[in-house]
């Protein structure tokens, strides 16, 4: 069957950037499952398995407009050091929820420079282009439970 709106598709993947360093793989995993038509993955991923069946194997290339979105350097602050209180050993890398105009973003610590703590709101991977590398291992029809609830049951989804 074709891959289409309220179907389960099932997938292995593997990310990569475009230095070819793997991001994130479903490798030694159960498969990636989810909705199709949800917005539950990537635009560009999920309008590329659209029609595809199980068994089907396929790369694509997804610009950040159909990825993670663009970067925004409004999303990068540069905050005091006081304001991380109770840190201990405050290090780039490290994520912490913050507050915007917009409510709770997550945001990691990108540079630290004596005081000044920058911190970047963006998505780690917004601004990349996705270079996915997919095998589809099943299809079907999503149960009514699953379109109510709004997530996979079973394998690669919920157990409730
Ligand atoms: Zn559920």
């Amino acid at each position: 069957m074709q891959i289409a709106d309220r179907n389960v598709v099932s997938f292995h993947y593997t990310l990569t950037d475009d230095q070819g360093a793997v991001i994130d793989s479903s490798e030694g995993r159960e498969p990636l499952a989810y909705i199709h038509g949800e917005g539950h993955i990537v635009p560009g991923l999920e309008k590329e398995l659209a029609g595809k069946q199980a068994g089907d194997k396929f790369k694509v290339d997804v610009a950040p407009e159909e990825g993670y979105g663009p970067r925004h350097d409004e999303l990068i602050q540069v905050v005091p050091r006081a304001a991380f209180q109770g840190v201990e050993d405050l290090q780039v890398g490290m994520q912490f929820q913050g507050r915007n105009d917009q409510g709770s973003i997550n945001v990691t610590v990108s540079k630290i420079e004596g005081d000044n703590v920058t911190v970047d709101g963006n998505h780690p991977l917004a601004g990349q282009t996705l270079h996915f590398d997919v095998e589809i291992t099943h299809v079907r029809e999503a149960t009514d439970d699953e379109m109510a609830h709004g997530h996979v049951h079973g394998e690669g989804g919920h157990h409730h």
